[in-house]
Formats: structure tokens, C-alpha cells, sequence
């Protein structure tokens, strides 16, 4: 995959009725988006299994909606009004500005891929006697580029606990690290950026309060913490989970819904008795990965990104990173948080948030292990992996989305062969048979081949053609969106594979 597939998938999306650029008869507005009817059905879909798979299978996870807009000093507390920064730089020639943090990052990872070759050719020429480790202890080429990694990520973790934004400057006048445009090194200082949009609440100059709208869900789940715990009656180890919008004033925001400036979370914030943190977050690294794997993607397209550079709440972190069409990038955080939030409310708010546990008969601040996942992003994981441009044995071509079948947009397409003989209100008797439990297209437009082919690109897993056999014996022809073989099949194989292969309850009773 590379960045041409990315267009791609953008202009399929648009195409076929999943995202649009926002406002765009107005020329649109950067890195916001809107999803369409197709989009907006996958986007609920995911939602869902997300949802359920956090609250009705887990007794000890329950669920809340919280407000977009909080109190002032909920971003005070949390450290988002002092740390929630951006490290900018920008280049003089190209005016292009970035991330200083991510253009490090990516020299790192460049240094990697560079290890990577020196594996491959040494694989090459060494055939069947090829010892990997041995190679990575001896080689001095790749001991040399080690070298330099380590010592890069040194400086970058030690320049960030600091805050020392000319060091960070001057790591990346050192490795020499170019802008993508220009290729130039013709850097401006490093500065900080805050991320949050503000607003303001209230009728009058006088009495209006300075709002933001939040950044991450999560700070409504911590505020909560106190109601949730009493009213649900809950026992540590305990989870409230929530989806909802956030927004972010991002600096650099490119690559399609990837990084949006408003955007989706599903987060679930996990509340523990301090000293079981490392348990915990091993607990949910497994789980969540499980989570993604059970929607059948090729498990060597994620993999873990332990973090060098912790955010200020944070005792462990890592990544569930995918490989986007622009290379492996954070899909899902996964963080230890300690007891840094609810101790802070607790500071400003005066109020006691704190936990009895009856066993120790004591109180104490429970710890928190959250995992946080953007919808937007898990939605472009999904699709990207989907988009298949297949040439067929004819040699045309054909755009197939092969979408997990239980989260499609729609499950079935019902077609009648023809506009006359019974053949419509034969199809309309079949949809009514399942329009009550999941989605389904209608569609008696064009020739039948055609109307596979516009499934085919909206992911749809099977299509009913509804035939003049149909009406002399009830059988129908079936056809899998992703072999494209066909079967006749009647209405009670039809329930069976609805019941079993395109509800959620099949993805969830495989968790
Ligand atoms: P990044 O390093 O990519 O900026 P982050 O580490 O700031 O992400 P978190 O604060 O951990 O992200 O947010 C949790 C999740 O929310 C991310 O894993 C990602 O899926 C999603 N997310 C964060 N920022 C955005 C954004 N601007 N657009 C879409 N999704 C986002």
C-alpha cells in the first residue's frame, strides 16, 4: 500500500457514499469530514461492536455519555491547559510545519527500516545459514545504526521530560533531518502549541466562562468516577466506558480521517487497586488486540509500539499501531495513568474521590488503565484493508470491499432479475423477512451484473437475486461478495446464514 492507494480510497469513498470533505460547497474545511449513508452505517457498526464487546460482555464495564462541554478547570486538573502541547517547527522554505516530536520519530523509524534491509540482504547471501540474532550482535553496520537509534531516543526522552525545546531543536539539526518538501534543514525554533479549541459558554460579555471543547473523552469518565462507582455499585476492579467526539486543533493534519481536528473516541477507563497496574495493562494489551484480530485482518498488519516518551499522566503506554496505507501508525493507545486525574480533581475540585475497598478496610485513589481508540482512525483501518481493485478472469476489473460481514454497511441486497412476473414483490417479501434485523439494499436497477458490482464496492457480503425459479420453487440464487461464487439456496438457509455469519453476536461470541 502507499500513498496512491490512499487516493484511491478516498475517491471511492466519496464516490460510493461513505465520507465526504466537509462543507465542500464552500470549499470545504481542513481535516474535518463528514460521513455519508454507507460511512455512517459502517461507523455505527464498528461503534456497536466496540460497545458491546466493552459493556454487555464485561459485567464489570458499564457505560456512560457525557457532556462535550466541562467545567474550566476539569482541563486545569487534567494538565491539558499547561502540557496538552504540540512541539512545532517549521521549515523556511517549503512553509511546511510539523511535529517535532513526529519528525524524530520517523528518523527513527527510518533508521530502522534501514537494519531491515541490512537483515534482508544478509538473508540473501546467506541462505539457510542465516542466524538473525547473531547477525544483529556481530554485524557492524547494523550495530553502527543501533548505535545512533539509542542514542537519538535517548535525547529525545530525556529532551521531552525536560521540556527542552532547544535541544529537541538541535537533535534535529544534528541528524540532519530534512523537510519532505524542500530537503532542506532550514528549521525555525521548536515552540509549543496547545491543542484545545475554546469557546465560550453563556449570553453576555460579563457573564460568559471561557470553555473548551474537549480534547479526549476521557476526563468525562473521571469526573464521573464518584456517581458511576455509587450508583452502579461497583467493586474495584471496575470499567466505565463511553464513545463520543473530541477535538483537537492539530498541526499537521493530513492523510484523510487518519488526523482529524474533530473526531471519534471509544474509551474505557479501567479502575484498579494501585500496585496491580503492570497486571492490568498486559490484561487489556492482549485484549484489545484480540478485539481487532477477531474481525479476521491479517494479524502482521498491527503490532505494539511500547512509548519512549510517556505523556505527564502516564507510567506505561503503548500502541496498537496499524499498517496504513502510509505505514504502521497509532491505532490504539493503550495507557497506564496511574492515580494522576482523579488526584488532581480531587486537588482542585476539594472534593474526597476516593475508593473503600472493604477488603483492606481502607480508602485509596484507585489507579487507572485506559484503553483509547479513535472511531475515525479504526474506520480508515477497516476500509483501507478492505479496497481491493481485482482483476477478473475476463480481464475487467472490479472495486470490492471486503468488510468483515458482520460489520458491512448492509448485509444483503435483494435483486430481482427483472422489473415484471412477480419478481419485485417477490424481493420486497424477502426483505421484509429481515428488514427488522439488519440492513438491506433494494435494488432492481440495470443488469444484473452491474448491480453486483455496485454491492461489490459497498461491501455488501451477499447478494439474493430473485429469479422466475424463484416463483415456481422458492429458491433463490446467493451471491458471496468475496469468492463471487453463487448458490441456490430458500428463506430458511437465508435466516440460518443471516443468524450466523452477518449479526454482531457472531463476532462477539468468537471474542
Ligand atoms: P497521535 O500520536 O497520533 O497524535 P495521540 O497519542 O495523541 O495520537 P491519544 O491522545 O492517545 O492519541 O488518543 C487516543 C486515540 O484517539 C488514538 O489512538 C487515535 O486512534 C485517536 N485520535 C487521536 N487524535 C486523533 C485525531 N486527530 N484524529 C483522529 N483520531 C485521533
Amino acid at each position: 500500500m502507499d500513498n496512491d492507494s490512499l487516493k484511491k480510497i478516498i475517491s471511492h469513498s466519496k464516490e460510493y457514499g461513505f465520507i465526504f470533505p466537509s462543507s465542500e460547497i464552500y470549499e470545504g474545511l481542513n481535516a474535518i469530514y463528514d460521513y455519508a449513508h454507507n460511512g455512517a452505517l459502517l461507523k455505527n457498526n464498528i461503534r456497536e461492536y466496540w460497545w458491546r464487546s466493552m459493556v454487555q460482555l464485561n459485567e464489570n464495564i458499564v457505560g456512560i455519555d457525557s457532556a462535550i462541554f466541562m467545567h474550566p478547570k476539569t482541563w486545569a486538573a487534567s494538565g491539558h491547559v499547561d502540557a496538552f502541547n504540540d512541539p512545532l517547527i517549521d521549515n523556511k522554505d517549503s512553509k511546511k510545519r510539523y511535529r517535532a516530536d513526529v519528525l524524530i520519530e520517523e528518523f527513527i523509524e527510518k533508521l530502522k527500516s534501514k537494519i531491515q534491509k541490512e537483515v534482508q540482504k544478509a538473508e540473501k547471501r546467506f541462505k539457510e545459514k542465516f542466524d538473525k540474532n547473531q547477525f544483529l550482535d556481530t554485524s557492524p553496520k547494523v550495530l553502527e545504526i543501533q548505535k545512533k537509534i539509542d542514542e537519538v531516543k535517548a535525547r529525545m526522552v530525556s529532551a521531552f521530560e525536560k521540556d527542552d525545546l532547544q535541544e529537541v531543536k538541535k537533535i534535529i539539526d544534528d541528524m540532519e533531518i530534512k523537510c519532505q518538501i524542500s530537503g532542506t534543514c532550514n528549521w525555525t525554533e521548536v515552540r509549543h502549541f496547545n491543542l484545545m479549541f475554546s469557546t465560550k459558554l453563556g449570553a453576555s460579555e460579563e457573564s460568559s466562562m471561557d470553555l473548551y471543547l474537549r480534547p479526549e473523552t476521557a476526563q468525562g469518565i473521571f469526573l464521573n468516577y464518584l456517581n458511576v462507582q455509587k450508583t452502579s455499585r461497583m467493586k474495584i476492579p471496575f470499567g466505565i466506558a463511553q464513545t463520543g467526539k473530541a477535538f483537537r486543533n492539530e498541526i499537521v493534519a493530513r492523510q484523510f480521517i487518519f488526523r482529524m481536528r474533530e473526531f471519534e473516541q471509544m474509551e474505557m477507563q479501567f479502575f484498579i487497586k494501585p500496585g496491580t497496574q503492570e497486571n492490568w495493562f498486559n490484561h487489556w494489551k492482549d485484549k484489545r488486540l484480540s478485539w481487532h484480530l477477531n474481525l479476521g485482518i491479517d494479524p502482521s498488519l498491527f503490532r505494539y509500539h511500547d512509548h519512549d516518551k510517556l505523556a505527564h499522566y502516564a507510567d506505561a503506554a503503548c500502541d496498537i499501531e496499524f499498517n496504513f496505507p502510509f505505514g504502521f501508525k497509532e491505532l490504539e493507545g493503550i495507557h497506564s495513568r496511574t492515580d494522576f486525574d482523579l488526584k488532581s480533581h480531587e486537588e482542585l475540585s476539594g472534593k474526597k474521590i476516593q475508593y473503600f475497598d472493604p477488603e483492606l478496610d481502607k480508602n485509596y485513589t484507585p489507579y487507572v488503565l485506559e484503553t483509547s481508540i479513535g472511531l475515525d482512525r479504526m474506520f480508515l483501518a477497516i476500509i483501507s484493508n478492505s479496497f481491493k481493485v481485482e482483476t477478473l478472469e475476463d480481464g475487467s476489473t472490479r472495486n470490492v470491499m471486503s468488510i468483515p460481514k458482520q460489520i458491512a454497511p448492509n448485509k444483503l441486497a435483494v435483486l430481482p432479475l427483472l422489473k415484471k412476473d412477480g419478481l419485485p414483490e417477490y424481493a420486497r417479501k424477502v426483505m421484509n423477512e429481515f428488514s427488522h434485523e439488519i440492513n438491506l439494499v433494494y435494488d432492481e436497477k440495470d443488469a444484473i451484473g452491474r448491480r453486483y458490482r455496485r454491492q461489490d464496492a459497498i461491501g455488501t457480503p451477499y447478494c439474493i437475486t430473485i429469479d422466475h425459479q424463484t416463483i415456481e420453487d422458492d429458491s433463490f440464487t446467493i451471491r458471496d461478495r468475496d469468492s463471487m461464487e453463487q448458490k441456490r439456496i430458500n428463506i430458511e438457509d437465508l435466516k440460518s446464514i443471516v443468524d450466523s455469519e452477518l449479526k454482531l453476536k457472531s463476532l462477539l461470541k468468537k471474542l
